[in-house]
Formats: structure tokens, sequence, C-alpha cells
């Protein structure tokens, strides 16, 4: 028998495998299991000795295809690619190698389990954390709904999908009126609790399933309104003014007393002919149309001079 080291320290090959911290088998070529190291006891499958001359899939129900499948792999000068299992609540990367003999034969598999439990508890966690952190990318933390990089992104898209059907498209921009005076006044955690009205209220007003209202800035939110034309978006404003105003949460930097917005209302014609309207462009016009509402006096719609 072979020593892997001389002199003093000579350790026998069959001493090392039964030392190895690893659980490692050794399957013929007819898949039978030629081998298995004590620390194979962890697979639950018997003590080692008694695994001697089972099939593999004693192991695990697919081991038999995925060796008929490594043998192949091995024969044409493949590597075996690794892979992983469960054996009950724990899991195992199953790395397998060729051991060939002296005229480069395929003559067995050395397969070693590895406990990867742990790690993919870890990497559950991680890929759990990484979904609920995307998805509050997308809400505003204030507020709750759609963040201004929702906003960005859905209206992006709804102007494409409204174009390519020859679908008409509103926005309607609101901001509060004398809100910085709202806040001298009231103070700024009020203000947030105005912000949340506002956003609750405006989006009640909203009717058709598409309907969306976003936070665009401090005190500013954009309703995409895909399918709607100039008319019916205004119609939709005017519902958004009247949800926001019957809270009549007071306000006293207004003449009539409680927190009111104004809006701009601008459109994608249906069918845009010539029209090169995106969705920034959208945005000024209902930017626009939200300045000559508030100069016009507040608490009203206005619609984009070219609709
Ligand atoms: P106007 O009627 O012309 O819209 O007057 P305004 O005071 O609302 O307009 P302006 O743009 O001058 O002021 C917006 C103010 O909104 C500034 C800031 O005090 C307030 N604001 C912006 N974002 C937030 C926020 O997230 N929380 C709070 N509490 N206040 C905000
Ligand atoms: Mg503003
Ligand atoms: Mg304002």
């Amino acid at each position: 028998m072979a020593n892997i080291l001389t002199g003093e320290t000579a350790i026998s090959l069959p001493a090392l495998f039964a030392a190895l911290p690893v659980a490692v088998v050794l399957i013929g070529r007819d898949g039978r299991i030629l081998a298995a190291n004590p620390a194979t006891a962890v697979l639950e499958k018997g003590p080692p000795e008694a695994m001697l001359g089972q099939q593999v899939a004693l192991i695990h129900p697919d081991a038999t295809r995925s060796m008929a499948r490594d043998l192949w792999l091995a024969e044409a000068g493949l590597e075996v690619p690794d892979n992983e299992v469960t054996f009950g609540d724990r899991q195992y990367q199953v790395s397998v190698r060729a051991v060939r003999n002296d005229t480069g034969e395929v003559a067995a598999f050395v397969v070693a389990f590895t406990d990867i439990s742990r790690l993919k508890r870890v990497e559950r966690r991680l890929s759990e954390t990484n979904r609920r952190l995307k998805a509050r990318v997308w809400e505003d933390h204030l507020t709750g709904i759609p963040s201004r990089r929702y906003l960005d992104a859905a209206l992006a898209r709804e102007v494409r999908r409204a174009r390519r059907g020859g679908q008409a498209l509103s926005i309607v921009m609101a901001d509060i009126d004398r809100f910085k005076f709202y806040n001298d006044r009231y103070g700024h955690l009020a203000g947030d609790d105005c912000l949340r009205m506002v956003a609750r209220a405006a989006t009640s007003a909203l009717g058709r399933g598409g309907d969306e209202l976003c936070r665009y800035g401090g005190e500013e939110f954009i309703a995409i309104l895909p399918g709607t034309g100039a008319d019916g978006a205004v119609m939709v404003a005017e519902r958004m003014r009247q949800a926001v105003a019957d809270q009549a949460a007071p306000h006293d930097g207004l003449p009539w007393g409680h927190v009111t917005i104004s809006l701009g209302v601008a459109s994608l014609p249906p069918a845009d002919h010539g029209s090169h309207r995106d969705r920034d462009t959208l945005i000024a016009a209902a930017d626009a149309a939200l300045y000559a509402a508030k100069a016009a006096g507040r608490d009203r719609v206005a619609r984009a001079r070219d609709g």
C-alpha cells in the first residue's frame, strides 16, 4: 500500500480517506459503491461498510441518471459540473471527479459531499433582503404611494405603449397650495401628515384600474392616466381637487382656510401624428399648466395650451 508521506509520519491512503472531513464516496463504472468514508454518516444512509457494494441510487434516487451523464462527460474529456442535493433539512454541494486508471480510462468516480446548509440560509436571507430593498425603491417612504423612480419608469413605458397603440395618455400634476406657509405655521411633522392626507385623498379620486398617483417631488404629485384624453383628464383632475378640499384640513395661509391643491393637465393626443411629445415634454407641459393654475388664484385645474 502506497504511503503519501514517508518516514515517521508515513500515512496510508486508507487512513487518509478515513480521516477526510467531508463525506467522500468512491463509485465504480457500474454504479456500485466501492468505498465510503466515516464522514458519510451525515448522509444517513447507514454505516459506511453497509453501503459497500450497493447501487449509487441508495444515496439519492437521481444518482443513477446523473452518473450516466457524468460518465458520458468524463469519457468525452469534459469536466463534470458540481450540483446540489438535499438530504432531509440539509443541503450539500456534490463534486464529482473521474478517477482514471493507468491507461487513462475512467475507472471510477470520487464524489464529495460538502454541507452548504448554512451558506444556503445566508443566501436565502440575502435575496429576501434584496427583494425588500428593491420594493422599497419603487415606493415613496413617506406616503406609501409609488415613488419618483417608479414614475419615471412607468411614464416612459406608458408613453411608448400609447404611441404603439395609437391611444391617448394624460398626466395630472398636483401641487399643494402655499405649503411653505403650512410647514412654517404648523411644523414639518404636520406638513408630512398633510402630504399623506393629500396622497390618500387624490388617489381615492382615480377611477380606472391603470390610473396611478405617484410622488413627483417634495409636495408635488403626478397622476398617470393611460387611455385618457384631455377632457377626461380635466374631469379626473377636478375630482382630485375636490377630494383634497373635502378633507377640510385647516390652512391659515389660504383665503378659504383649508388645504387645497392646484393641478396642471397635459395629454399625448391619440394617433400622435408628427408630435414628438415624450415623457419629459409631457411633464414640462403639465408643469406649465400647473403654473397657470397657481397664477389664476390656486385651488383650480388648468390644461396645457396644446392639450
Ligand atoms: P404654491 O402655492 O405656489 O405652491 O406655494 P408653496 O409654498 O407650496 O410652494 P413652494 O414651492 O415655494 O414651497 C414648497 C414647500 O414644500 C417647501 C417646503 O417647505 C415644503 N416641502 C417640500 N417637501 C416636503 C416634505 O417632504 N415634507 C414637508 N413637511 N414639507 C415639504
Ligand atoms: Mg411645489
Ligand atoms: Mg406648493
